[in-house]
């Protein structure tokens, strides 16, 4: 589904990921684990599209180069990318949002047909009916905003979702809502990549293949039990 080959990645002349390469497959539930500063973030921003970003190397998308694409083609291809750090956009709501979205990607829907979807969903989550017409985030904990972004991937139904640190900042309530969300968009026509930091998030959501990421690099990939050793014995497992 999503192939990366030799991606590289500076910011301001800085090299952040060294010829990275993965290669994930529909249907699959994928995990990228490393230490603070390995480029995580980086890798997911890059792939989003970010402007900022200096990027060269192969990014394959459902068979397609994706790399000189604008973000908001790359989101109509089905790639959906969460922030760690959500941003909030107050004098935009949360529901006008969700709908401009939504359109862009999959084409005209009545509001009164859209705002019955977007509150099923929410109920299904857990997130008050009331946040749908407040400004994007705004005024929201850490926690709320990642269970937004859950919301948003599940109401623009993508194809591959990568989840930036989606379970860092939430309480185990709000963990068990995200996990249940991610675990019921586990398909086999989609691909799913968590970057966390914690074994913690695993213990709801079993993923196929773990990757650890340092310096800009995939340096480990194993299965679930990986993660385990990787919280006992740390990164320095990997060097
Ligand atoms: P991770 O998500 O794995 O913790 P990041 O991708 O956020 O790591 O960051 C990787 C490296 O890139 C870090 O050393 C960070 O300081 C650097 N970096 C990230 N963004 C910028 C930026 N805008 N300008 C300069 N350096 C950056
Ligand atoms: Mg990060």
């Amino acid at each position: 589904m999503l192939n990366i080959k030799d991606l590289e990645v500076k910011i301001e002349e800085k090299e952040i990921l060294k010829k990275l390469s993965l290669s994930v497959e529909a249907g699959k539930v994928y995990v990228i684990m490393g230490p603070n500063g390995a480029g995580k973030s980086t890798l997911s921003k890059a792939l989003s599209g970010h402007p900022s970003y200096d990027v060269e190397g192969e990014v394959e998308f459902l068979g397609e180069e994706i790399s000189e694409l604008e973000p908001d083609e790359r989101a109509k291809k089905g790639l959906f990318v969460s922030f760690q750090y959500p941003l909030e956009i107050p004098g935009i709501s949360f529901m006008d949002f969700l709908y401009a979205s939504y359109k862009a990607i999959h084409g005209e829907i009545e509001m009164s047909a859209f705002r019955e979807k977007v509150e099923k969903i929410a109920k299904e989550m857990d997130v008050e009916l009331s946040f749908l017409d407040r400004g994007l985030n705004d005024g929201c904990s850490g926690g709320e905003k990642k269970k937004n972004e859950i919301l948003q991937m599940k109401v623009l139904n993508p194809k591959c979702v990568i989840l930036d640190e989606t379970d860092s900042g939430l309480d185990i309530d709000a963990l068990k809502v995200v996990a249940s969300g991610v675990n019921a968009f586990r398909a086999k026509d989609k691909c799913i990549i968590l970057i966390t930091h914690y074994q913690r998030l695993l213990d709801y959501i079993k993923p196929d293949v773990v990757f650890v990421m340092k310096d800009g690099k995939i340096v480990k990939t194993g299965d679930k039990n990986l993660a385990l050793e990787l919280e006992e014995k740390g990164y320095s497992l990997c060097s």
